[in-house]
């Protein structure tokens, strides 16, 4: 109850990684009054734009009410019954590599905890990949390749207990701006100082004490020229550097890089080395410039390198730390959500990994090769290799890297169904079947944040017409395909105690990711469960890693990478001569199907633009509000003219919301070049080369 009386309900924002903790109580008129949670340790009581309008967006409008088969609305038992019937047909005639399940950091942990199961355990396919490809699977692979797991060594607190944050790739005022509220804060207090590494000015600049515009992709060689100053000055932690490996050949590597390739003075590399060596607690925060790169796990492991040589890691205050786009990217890793992970961070390439899941969920096989990364499975839909595809509460027809192509991969698929909130998207649109889903405060289950805090979704209102929670719908179709005792559940708590009986699994193989303290939680204390970091074991509760220098390889040592900087993928041409950068604004979330309701929230930025410096925008006679077409050899967007020097001389930004349905041509993943990062799979959605026309 609140001061008024009314029922108060504690949950998890849907939006970005920062995972705050909300407050949930009846309006009384069927929707709900959302404020934040004073007593969540990610946000204290605080939400920015988005979360505070939560309570605008859970109208009905637009709601998928029933299952629709072919356009036409139909009862669960027939549209559940077809679903299953149509992904076993086709596995028996062309085996289980002929199908795929594309999901999204959307899911709950228990959601995505069945859909992986359904799939690597039973279907026996690893393809399964997620919307987290798109946003942070740079960072898995670098944590991977540094530390033996994917594991984010610190903490929240740390940004707080820092004297410098470096931001780099990361608008963080605006796509996580409850975090930066809080370094701001600390900021305040004592004077923690701000840099901020982007080839934009962006808002997070605003209150930075150094803004390093680099050229786009460069971070590698700028980290390399850092590591190779750390040597210099003798900052190198001797005995920190005694537990890991390889030091000598990314020093090697690091001298031979040109830090000129940044475009960045001589003056401001050494200051950014100057203060970065000078301070000792220093935490580099990371996001998609890092991970949305042909580069990205070089770039990360660039990153990790520097704190590695200097210690900097897992103590209060120190270390790197990757925050992530999505509410429950990190739940999803952690199930193994990735078409090349097993669930509780176990390895598909381990065969004891793999024994020890498949004997834990009593499955036929577990399959021992990879599955299709995002841009592959797409791929391989539009080839017809992928026969039957079920994508879950995400709209790759607008946010894959070139959707047009993937729009129709996914309209010539021989089946394709999606679970979503909306009939109303581009992708939901091209769907054969369309399965109505439980929507944020109408589901229950738990999400991960940032810092691997474990945080649950509750229900406060009723799920209209006939929608169903994901998990629901995920075990029924594995029983409707004969897999009975496997997908009983009947409830999520049955779920997670499930999952983390299994983390005690992975525990045992000496993994990070081991929650088994919680495996034997009832359904009231899973009603009732706080906000808790991991890991949770009956030795361990919560905490950083890594500052007692034990990593995750066999040989308890990390790995210092040697990483050279290359160019991105696509090179300018004279047809098309400039580099498109792509990202959020402050007040939208994806592709718009929720935070789109708010009229507060459209009023920030109303419409699709093209940020252009204003002597590129002279050259082409374009005029502030002018209509730009802007083409690529993948396709073509129109968006307004926005002249600002935010952006550098041959670089334009545009926004990645707007879908097809909302401005029809603003679509700009339609101009994203499907080139990957050739370790994580992750798309360049930062660097596509574009034509810029007056329209
Ligand atoms: Fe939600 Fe992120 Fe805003 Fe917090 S910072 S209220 S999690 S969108």
């Amino acid at each position: 109850m609140d001061g008024s009386g009314l029922p108060v309900t504690r949950s998890t924002c849907p939006y970005c990684g920062v995972g705050c903790g909300v407050l949930m109580r009846p309006d009384g008129h069927g929707g709900i009054e959302v404020r934040g949670d004073p007593d969540h340790p990610a946000n204290f009581g605080r939400l920015c734009s988005k979360g505070s309008a939560l309570g605008e967006t859970v109208g009905r409008e637009g709601r998928l009410l029933a299952p629709r088969v072919d356009g036409r609305d139909t009862d669960w038992d027939t549209a559940l019954q077809l679903v299953a019937d149509r992904f076993r047909d086709t596995v028996q005639r062309h085996g289980p590599d002929s199908v795929a399940f594309y999901v999204s950091g959307q899911l709950l942990t228990e959601d995505y905890y069945v859909a992986n199961k359904l799939m690597k355990g039973f279907i026996g396919s690893a393809n399964i990949d997620t919307n987290s490809r798109l946003c942070m699977a740079s960072s898995v692979a670098g944590h991977k390749r540094a530390f033996g797991t994917d594991t984010v060594p610190g903490t929240y607190e740390d940004l707080e207990q820092a004297d410098l944050i470096v931001l780099t790739g990361s608008n963080l005022a605006w796509c996580h701006p409850v975090l930066y509220q809080r370094i701001l804060q600390a900021r305040k207090e004592r004077g923690t100082k701000l840099i901020v590494i982007d080839p934009r000015r962006t808002a997070s600049c605003d209150r930075a004490d150094m803004h390093l515009a680099l050229k786009p992709g460069t971070d590698v060689a700028l980290f390399n020229r850092l590591l190779a100053e750390i040597e210099k000055s003798g900052a190198t932690d001797k005995e920190f550097t005694s537990k890991v490996i390889g030091l000598s050949d990314a020093l090697e590597e690091a001298h031979q890089d040109d830090v000129n390739v940044t475009g960045l003075s001589e003056v401001e590399v050494t200051e950014f080395c100057r203060m970065w060596i000078g301070t000792e607690k220093v935490v580099t925060i990371y996001s998609q410039g890092v991970n949305q790169s042909s580069s990205g796990a070089d770039k990360v492991n660039a990153i990790l390198n520097c704190h590695l040589a200097t210690g900097r890691i897992g103590t209060p205050g120190c270390g790197p730390f990757s925050v992530t786009g999505q509410p429950n990217a990190m739940g999803g890793r952690e199930v193994g959500g990735l078409a090349n992970m097993l669930a509780c961070h176990l390895d598909l390439e381990n065969a004891d990994h793999r024994a020890a899941v498949r004997d834990f969920w009593s499955a036929p096989k577990v399959p021992d090769a990879p599955g299709l990364k995002a841009v592959d499975m797409f791929r391989a839909v539009g080839e017809g290799q992928i026969k039957a595809l079920w994508i879950i509460h995400t709209n790759p027809a607008v946010s894959m890297p070139d959707a047009d192509a993937v729009r129709a991969a996914i309209a010539g698929c021989d089946f394709t169904v999606v679970s979503d909130i909306t009939g109303a998207t581009d992708t939901a649109r091209l769907a054969d079947v369309l399965l109505p889903a439980a929507a944020w405060a109408e589901k229950d289950g738990t999400v991960t944040n940032s810092d691997r805090t474990i945080s649950r979704q509750r229900t406060v209102l009723t799920a209209p017409g006939m929608a169903r929670p994901d998990w629901d719908i995920l075990a029924e179709v594995g029983r409707r395909m004969g897999w009975n005792d496997a997908f009983s559940y009947e409830n999520p708590a049955e779920i997670f105690r499930e999952y983390a009986a299994l983390s005690g699994i992975a525990g045992r193989f000496g993994r990070d990711f081991d929650i088994s303290g919680l495996s034997g939680l009832p359904d009231t204390g899973y009603r009732d469960l706080q906000p808790t970091r991991w890991p949770v074991t009956a030795a361990r509760k919560g905490g950083r890693f890594f500052g007692d220098g034990q990593f995750f390889h066999p040989d308890g040592k990390a790995r210092i990478l040697p990483v050279r900087y290359r160019p991105p993928a696509a090179k300018r041409t004279p047809r098309y001569p400039f580099r498109l950068n792509t990202g959020r604004v402050r007040d939208q979330w994806h592709t718009m199907t929720r935070t789109g309701l708010s009229p507060r929230l459209s009023a920030h930025l109303a419409e699709p633009f093209l940020e252009i410096h204003p002597e590129d925008a002279r050259d082409l006679s374009v005029k502030a509000a002018d209509l730009i077409s802007l083409e690529s050899p993948q396709g073509r967007a129109i968006l307004r003219a926005r002249i600002t020097d935010a952006v550098q001389r041959g670089q334009v930004f545009a926004p990645m919301h707007w879908t097809g349905e909302t401005a029809p041509s603003a679509r700009i993943d339609a101009v994203v070049a499907p080139v990957t990062d050739p370790v994580s799979g992750q798309p360049e959605s930062k660097a596509s080369v574009v034509a810029v026309k007056r329209f």
